[in-house]
C-alpha cells in the first residue's frame, strides 16, 4: 500500500488512521446489511441509525443542551454564510454585527450583505489581522438582528480564547477550523456550524447546532433547502443527505469518544502539538516569524514566516522530502502555515518540529 505522509492540508484534512481504517473494511458492505455506505438508502434502518449515533456521539462530546437540533447540511460553510442572513437579517429591518477577525469573517460579512445591512462591530484590518479582538472592543448595536464571529481565522491563524457576552442578541458562530477541538459552551450561541473537512470529517456535510426559538423564527417564504425551520422539522432527511460523509463523521466521533477519551483530552493534545511548533518558532532568534500575536495564537493553523521567499520555497522542498507536505500559507496572505487538526498525529508535529529546529540551524546567519 502507498505510504501515508504528514499532511498538513487547512483543509480536507487528515482523518484519524482507525476511522479510515474502518470505512475501509466495512466499505464493500456495512455488517448486517450485504450494502455499502456508498449504495444504501438514506431511508433505511441501517442509515438511521448512522446519523443517529452522529447526533449522539456530538451530543455527548459537546454536551449540547436539549434546546439545540444538531443538522446536517450540504453547501459547506459557504452556505450558511447565506443562510444565517436570508433567515435571520433578511426583511428584519435591522443590521448584523460581524467582528471582522480576518479572511474568512470578512467573507461571511460580504455574503451577508447580499441579503441585508451589515456592520463591522470590530475589524482587526488595521492591525493586520494579528489578534483577537477583546470582548471590551466590540462595538456592538443593542438592535442588531444578530452578531457573528469566526471561532478561529484558518488563514490567519488566530483563535478566540473565550467569546464575547452578547445578552439577548443572537450570538452565530463560524468554528469550522476548531470545532471539537476543546470544549466549548453550546449555550452561549445562538447558532454554531462547522463544515466537516476540517476536524469532524470529509468534505460533503456540514454541522450546524442551532437553538430551537432560533429554528421557529425561520421564516416560511424561503425555499426548502435554505430554511432551518425545515430542515430541523426534516431531521436533516428533508432530501437525500451527504450519506458517506455523514457515516465519516460517526466515525471521527466515535473516535474522538472512545479513543482519544472526550475534548478535555483532545485539547491537551493539541495544545502540546501547537507548543512544540510555537516553542520552535520563539526560539529560532527571529528567523521564523509567527504571524498570529502571541495571546491570539490558534492551536490549529499555525502561521509564520521565513526571512525570504528563497528560504520558504527551500523549506516546502527539504519539508517534502521529510514526508511533511501541504505547508504553503494561503495564497491571500503567503509564508507558511502547518495546520495540526485533531487527526494530525503527534509523531507528525514531532517531525515537523525538530525538521524547523534543523533548517533554522543550516540557514540562519
Ligand atoms: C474552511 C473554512 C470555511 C469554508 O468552508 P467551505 O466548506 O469550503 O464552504 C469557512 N470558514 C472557516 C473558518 C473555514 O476554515
Amino acid at each position: 500500500m502507498e505510504k501515508r505522509i504528514f499532511n498538513f492540508s487547512p483543509g480536507p484534512a487528515m482523518l484519524p488512521l482507525p476511522a479510515l481504517e474502518q470505512a475501509q473494511r466495512d466499505l464493500l458492505a456495512l455488517p448486517g446489511t450485504g450494502i455499502s455506505i456508498l449504495e444504501i438508502s438514506h431511508r433505511s434502518k441501517a442509515f438511521a441509525a448512522i446519523i443517529e449515533q452522529a447526533e449522539a456521539n456530538l451530543r455527548t462530546l459537546l454536551a449540547i443542551p436539549d434546546d439545540y437540533h444538531v443538522l446536517f447540511l450540504q453547501g459547506g460553510a459557504l452556505l450558511q454564510f447565506g443562510m444565517v442572513p436570508m433567515n435571520f437579517l433578511r426583511g428584519t429591518g435591522r443590521s448584523a454585527d460581524y467582528v471582522v477577525t480576518g479572511s474568512w469573517a470578512k467573507k461571511a460579512m460580504e455574503e451577508a450583505a447580499t441579503q441585508g445591512q451589515v456592520r463591522a462591530a470590530w475589524d482587526g484590518k488595521a492591525g493586520n489581522y494579528k489578534q483577537m479582538p477583546d470582548a471590551g472592543d466590540l462595538q456592538l448595536d443593542r438592535n442588531a438582528a444578530y452578531v457573528y464571529l469566526c471561532s478561529n481565522e484558518t488563514i490567519q491563524g488566530i483563535q478566540f480564547r473565550s467569546y464575547p457576552d452578547t445578552g439577548d442578541v443572537p450570538l452565530v458562530c463560524d468554528a469550522s477550523s476548531d470545532f471539537l477541538c476543546r470544549p466549548v459552551s453550546v449555550g452561549r450561541f445562538a447558532i454554531l456550524f462547522a463544515c466537516a473537512q476540517k476536524n469532524a470529517g470529509p468534505a460533503g456535510v456540514t454541522i450546524v447546532i442551532i437553538r430551537d426559538d432560533m429554528v421557529r423564527r425561520a421564516p416560511k417564504d424561503l425555499p426548502s433547502m435554505v430554511n432551518y425551520r425545515v430542515m430541523a422539522e426534516g431531521k436533516s432527511l428533508f432530501n437525500t443527505p451527504p450519506v458517506f460523509a455523514v457515516y465519516m463523521v460517526k466515525l471521527v466521533t466515535d473516535w474522538l469518544l472512545n479513543t482519544v477519551g472526550g475534548l478535555e483530552k483532545m485539547e491537551q493534545i493539541n495544545r502540546r502539538k501547537a507548543q512544540m511548533l510555537y516553542e520552535a518558532i520563539d526560539d529560532s532568534n527571529g528567523f521564523y516569524a509567527g504571524h498570529a500575536d502571541p495571546f491570539s495564537r490558534s492551536i490549529m493553523n499555525v502561521t509564520f514566516r521565513l526571512p525570504n521567499a528563497a528560504l520558504e520555497e527551500q523549506f516546502f522542498k527539504e519539508a517534502k522530502e521529510h514526508g511533511l507536505a501541504e505547508l504553503k500559507g494561503h495564497r491571500s496572505v503567503g509564508g507558511c502555515r502547518a495546520s495540526i487538526y485533531n487527526a494530525m498525529p503527534i509523531e507528525g508535529v514531532q517531525t515537523l518540529r525538530d525538521f524547523m529546529v534543523d533548517f533554522c540551524k543550516r540557514n540562519a546567519k
